[in-house]
């Protein structure tokens, strides 16, 4: 689907939910995209764009960024510690926080720097075990030893809700657990469901498929 018809349905959802035009930033997610549907989107004048991985991202994004000029990245996917800098140096926001050591050690290497990306912490709200995130019940805590331990800035709450459930109790349930907190980021919401995350109050849409097309898995 061209870009521009995903921009107005972001626009409708936004509409019909009483929200301000602005309110949702729509991030590309290009993972795994051949280099050209990449180019072609950035051609359209669009300048945000998401990565689930570090090395994919470090691959394609400074030659893009060369002759692309500014373009926002956001890392989506896990962070494993010994990528934190290689991640610093390419990313501008962070939306998988999800737990204490690797807050600690970018607490760390983000004093060290002297600039903080955007951080969202990911919740686990399906609580599945194989899905990366903090449990909904932990979330207190872990915001506190943000805070007061590691003084991290935390803009909002991230997460990926279960496959195989309807997504909207997920998406109330994360707005719940953002307002409690007074954080203003929702980052929620993807190909399949992004008008129900606006209407939930998602601020950052994270879409792939719907712009780029069905992803082509690199072949080896
Ligand atoms: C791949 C991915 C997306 C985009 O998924 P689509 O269904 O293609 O829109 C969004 N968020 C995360 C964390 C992803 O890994």
């Amino acid at each position: 689907m061209p870009l521009s018809d995903i921009r107005s349905r972001v626009e409708s959802a936004l509409a019909a939910a009483g929200r301000p035009a602005d309110a949702v930033k729509l991030i590309a997610i290009s993972k795994v995209q051949p280099l050209d549907r990449v180019e072609a989107v950035l051609e359209q004048g669009h300048r945000v764009f998401g990565e689930n991985r570090v090395q994919e991202a470090e691959s394609k994004w400074p030659a893009f960024r060369e002759r692309y000029g500014d373009v926002e990245l956001h890392l989506v996917g896990p962070l494993q510690t010994n990528k934190l800098n290689k991640a610093l140096d390419l990313f501008d926001a962070i939306h998988s926080l999800d737990r204490d050591s690797l807050a600690k050690k970018l607490a760390n290497a983000v004093q060290a720097r002297g600039i903080c990306p955007q951080l969202f912490i990911q919740v686990n709200t399906g609580r599945e075990p194989q899905k990366a995130g903090i449990a909904p019940e932990a979330l207190d805590d872990f915001m506190e030893t943000c805070s007061t331990s590691y003084a991290l800035p935390i803009e909002g709450l991230m997460a990926i809700p279960p496959a195989d459930e309807p997504t909207e109790p997920h998406f109330r349930l994360l707005a719940e657990l953002a307002a409690r907190h007074g954080l203003k980021g929702l980052s929620m919401g993807m190909s399949g469901d992004f008008e129900a995350a606006i209407a939930c109050g998602a601020t950052h849409v994270r879409i792939g498929s719907a712009i780029f097309g069905e992803r082509i898995p690199p072949s080896r």
